[in-house]
């Protein structure tokens, strides 16, 4: 079975826990604090992998956790970072978010993709040893990896796609022409997959052609196969339209071609309007009395198509044609890459009620699930962010919170690994 739509989840590796400890030293009473750091947690990392060709991999599983960092430990002993878990894809998969649709990354290149970051690893308590906090008898927690639902939907990169009825011999034109072998007979819906061929031209001249299974009238409207493997040519650069003029399936050709468009323009306008070569196949069996090849020669080069008329049986005309949409490609545009679409929601203030506040002499220790989160949105270098930051936390009253304790300007506000001097 061909799988190329998956939706998964993932979930980035929380940040280990600070330590709280004491050394302990022969002959002296109380050591200073030396409680070591979390261990930040393993990022999900998307990996493109050539030698794969379809989702298969992820048909039985569907939940990727990247390992969480160890909590620190005492004598200033950090714990071990969380290692990045790598997911491999197929080239051209496009991850999406599952609840919008939206586009997070097209994995077409091979850069590697961080989808969810781990959390950072929470400070142990050495970090507090300063003149004014003696007795540092807390730590800070790790924060929480980034958790996602996506869908995996593969995208073929490929120049050209093949387009046409079942059985009009788009697979067999593939394997004349190219290095793939596609599977051929003589009833529908032999191809049940994409097949993807390179066809070298001439030196240095190649290019990649995708074979899909046929698409059928009535494919939009989810008959048959079709419409879900017309995601495969969406990026194609051009399109060859096969057409068999034989009458061998007593189908007009003219009618075969605009029901092809037809299907094509439903599934997407942009692709209907993608450039279009056509051929009309099976020549060899053309009968003697027939008008098939010449109707659909007006037909369409009255509409501006170029037409080819070829038998890929028996490799007649087939050579030109390739030539010809090798030439094509030199003036076209390259393969589309999609461009990210998602925008992360950032994380909201919560209620005040939900965190927890410690306390110890002028330092004033605050967590919470919503903080957590929120911290993780804030990037501090940037303005902006920081003054999201101080707008959620105004929000959620937190402020006033600390000022009905007793908070005093110039106390310091610790959030996980985040500090600042408090203002009114
Ligand atoms: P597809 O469904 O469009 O991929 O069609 P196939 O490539 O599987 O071909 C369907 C049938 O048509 C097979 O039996 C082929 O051998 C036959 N066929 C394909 N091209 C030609 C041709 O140019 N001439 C003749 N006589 N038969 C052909
Ligand atoms: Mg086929």
């Amino acid at each position: 079975m061909f799988i190329d739509k998956v939706k998964i989840y993932v979930r980035a590796g929380n940040g280990g826990n600070g330590a709280v400890a004491f050394r302990r030293e022969k002959y002296v009473a109380a050591g200073g604090p030396d409680g070591g750091d979390g261990g930040h947690g393993g990022s999900v990392v998307l990996r493109v992998d050539d030698n794969l060709s379809t989702l298969m991999d992820f048909r039985y599983k569907r939940k990727y956790t990247a390992p969480s960092g160890q909590d620190g430990q005492g004598g200033m002993k950090s714990g071990k970072r969380g290692e990045d878990l790598v997911i491999k894809v197929p080239r051209g998969t496009v991850i999406r978010d599952a609840g919008t649709g939206e586009i997070i990354q097209d994995m077409s290149s091979s850069e590697d993709f961080v989808l969810c970051r781990g959390g950072r690893g929470g400070w142990g308590n050495k970090h507090f040893a300063t003149p004014t906090r003696q007795v540092p008898r807390f730590a800070k927690a790790g924060l929480p990896g980034e958790e996602h639902e996506v869908i995996l939907e593969l995208k073929l990169l490929a120049d050209v796609g093949l387009v046409g009825f079942p059985n009009v011999g788009k697979s067999t034109l593939l394997s004349v022409t190219s290095n793939a072998h596609p599977k051929i007979a003589n009833y529908h819906f032999t191809t049940l997959f994409p097949n993807l061929g390179v066809i070298y031209v001439d030196e240095g001249v190649s290019f990649v052609m995708a074979d899909i299974p046929g698409i059928i009238e009535g494919a939009a409207e989810g008959a048959g196969l079709g419409h879900d493997f017309l995601r495969h040519i969406d990026r194609c650069r051009l399109l060859v339209h096969i057409v068999d003029v034989s009458g061998s399936e007593d189908r007009d050709p003219i009618e075969d071609f605009e029901k092809i468009n037809a299907e094509l323009a439903q599934y997407s306008p942009d692709l209907a309007a993608r450039p279009m070569l056509v051929a009309a196949n099976k020549v060899d069996l053309l009968p003697p009395d027939s008008d098939n090849l010449e109707r659909l020669r007006a037909y369409v080069t009255e509409r501006g198509y170029e037409f080819f008329e070829i038998s890929a049986a028996a490799h007649l005309g087939t050579r030109e044609l390739m030539r010809q949409v090798a030439y094509r490609l030199q003036s076209l545009p390259p393969v589309m890459v999609y461009e990210p679409e998602y925008v992360k929601p950032l994380a909201e203030a919560g209620d005040v009620s939900d965190l927890r506040i410690l306390h110890d002499g002028s330092t004033w220790i605050i967590e919470g699930t919503w903080l957590s989160r929120l911290l993780n949105d804030i990037n501090f270098a940037d303005y902006e962010s920081r003054n999201y930051f101080d707008r959620q936390l105004r929000k959620s009253g937190l402020f006033q919170q600390l000022e009905d304790m007793g908070i005093e300007d110039g106390d310091t506000v610790s959030i996980y690994d985040f500090e600042f001097d408090y203002e009114r």
